[in-house]
């Protein structure tokens, strides 16, 4: 990649999404990301992006609330440049068997993971049809595919993200914008501290590479997809799983 190339990177303070902002930052991307919170995290991914040379610019912002994405989006083009790339990788958990799931938690993980998809995709969208060139990447899950007991409001944020893959990569192929999705399984970050210990062996007798992937190996096929060496694929979801079975 020659010229400097702007990403967007939501859920960028921790796990897959720091590891995709330093990637795509030793890639030659300068990173605009967003997390909730103004915190020491936040902090270091952008101190990590800025020691790849990269320009980095965070902004508090919850994706759930449009109007906060929208100046988030406007933020990081006066700070930037309009964005090439768009990651969205900002997701949560609230596990609960749907016969104790509350409207809360229902709302939270679908709100998070596809509104604010949606959000940020919107957002951006017009701007890389008018410009003839751009690429996204959805961060879903392993869990939209196969479904999970106790993770019906997360398999249906991620099957519904892996539905506005397909659906956006058709929409925009006509205009140069590619629209993948990746699939991850068991990731160690913060998101699978609560995991107990006996739900943790469990899950890792269904991999088969018996170990749990890293947010680094997520961020290479994340910066793969986003790259000129991917330019024939789209409207994929691609799995990154050490082999499961669920
Ligand atoms: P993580 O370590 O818990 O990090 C989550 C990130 O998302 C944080 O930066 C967090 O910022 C941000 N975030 C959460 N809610 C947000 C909101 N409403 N608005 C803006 N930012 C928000 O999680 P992770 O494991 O990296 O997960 C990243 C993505 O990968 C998620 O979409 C997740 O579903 C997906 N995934 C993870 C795994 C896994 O095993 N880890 C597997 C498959 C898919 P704050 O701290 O400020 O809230």
């Amino acid at each position: 990649m020659t010229e400097r190339r702007v990403a967007l990177v939501t859920g960028g303070s921790r796990g897959i999404g720091r590891a995709v902002a330093v990637r795509l930052a030793q890639a030659g991307h300068d990173i605009g990301f967003c997390s909730r919170s103004a915190d020491e995290a936040a902090l270091e991914t952008a101190r990590l992006v800025a020691e790849e040379g990269a320009a980095v610019h965070h902004v508090v912002c919850d994706v759930t609330d449009q109007e906060a994405v929208a100046a988030f989006v406007t933020e990081v083009e006066e700070k930037l440049g309009a964005p090439y790339a768009v990651v969205n990788s900002a997701g949560v958990l609230k596990d609960r068997p749907m016969a104790l799931m509350s409207a809360l938690d229902w709302h939270t993980v679908v709100g998070t993971s596809l509104d604010g998809a949606f959000h940020t995709t919107r957002a951006v969208v017009r701007g890389l049809i008018t410009r003839r060139a751009g690429a996204i990447v959805n961060v879903s899950s392993v869990i939209g595919v196969y479904g999970n007991p106790g993770q019906t409001n997360y398999a249906t944020a991620k099957a519904g993200l892996n539905g506005l893959t397909r659906a956006l990569a058709k929409e925009v192929a006509p205009y140069g914008v590619r629209v993948n999705a990746v699939a991850p399984g068991f990731i160690e970050t913060d998101m699978l501290d609560g995991m107990p210990p006996k739900a943790r062996e469990a899950a890792l007798g269904k991999v088969a590479m018996g170990r749990f992937g890293s947010a680094g190996s997520v961020a290479e096929l994340v910066a793969f997809l986003l790259s000129d060496a991917a330019d024939y694929i789209t409207g994929q979801v691609v799995q990154i799983d050490g082999g499961i079975a669920l």
